[in-house]
């Protein structure tokens, strides 16, 4: 049996290569400083980071005029429905949105990253997202690319990958709900199920079985 020992180094290597020293275990720097291989992923990370940061700088005015767009839609709705009501707004002020609900229906987009590589995907997501999301690699299941969006201001960055022929999506929410133990929920009418571990809300989704669900986030609970 061939043991990597590296393995448990490398999902620190992104928060290495952005400088999030305090994110990296003290045994992960002391080996990164001594190991050429991992080295040379960090330096990976470090090139990736870069060209990510400069692309995502190109696009940054689309991004911020199409959320400041979907934000003010909403208020102008408002806004035609208080002159029209008048005293009657509270009663029909729409309900809080459920961020789980949001969080699988953005989920279900396809992907706008597209990789199959769980290192650059998790760290795609860490730069877009702005909070470290955790590298998921799972036997059976096939990494496909991820997303990044704000349902109501809340972030969800999502990764979406391959069952077979399902698709699974691990959404990592800014939302801090549920528990340590993976727990089934109703999200919008669908199954979904939600982990919180260590200050990370993760939301497993897709069209796989229930079961198949639980089972990916129990996986995903052990690498928070
Ligand atoms: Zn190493």
């Amino acid at each position: 049996m061939t043991v990597d020992l590296h393995a448990e180094h490398r999902p620190y290597l992104a928060a290495l290569a952005d400088g999030e020293l305090e994110l990296v275990p003290a045994p992960t720097r002391d080996h990164v400083s001594d190991c050429d291989q991992c080295r040379s992923e960090l330096e990976a990370h470090q090139l990736l980071g870069q060209r990510l940061r400069a692309a995502s700088r190109a696009a940054e005015p689309v991004a911020l005029a199409s959320r400041s767009r979907r934000f003010l839609l909403p208020l102008a709705a408002a806004a035609a429905l208080a002159i029209v009501v008048g005293g009657a707004v509270l009663a029909t002020r729409p309900a809080t949105p459920d961020p789980l609900a949001s969080a699988v229906l953005v989920a279900n987009q396809s992907p706008e990253y597209t990789s199959t590589n769980a290192v650059d995907i998790a760290h795609w997501c860490t730069v877009k997202y702005g909070n470290r999301v955790p590298v998921v690699a799972l036997p059976g299941l096939t990494p496909k690319g991820a997303r990044m969006d704000w349902p109501h201001a809340q972030g969800v960055a999502t990764v979406t990958y391959a069952l077979d022929t399902e698709t699974v999506h691990v959404s990592w929410l800014s939302v801090a709900e549920g528990g340590s133990q993976p727990q089934v929920v109703n999200a919008g009418g669908k199954p979904a199920v939600l982990v919180r571990r260590h200050g990370i809300t993760a939301l497993v989704s897709g069209d796989a079985t229930q079961a198949e669900l639980l089972h990916v986030a129990q996986e995903v609970a052990s690498v928070l």
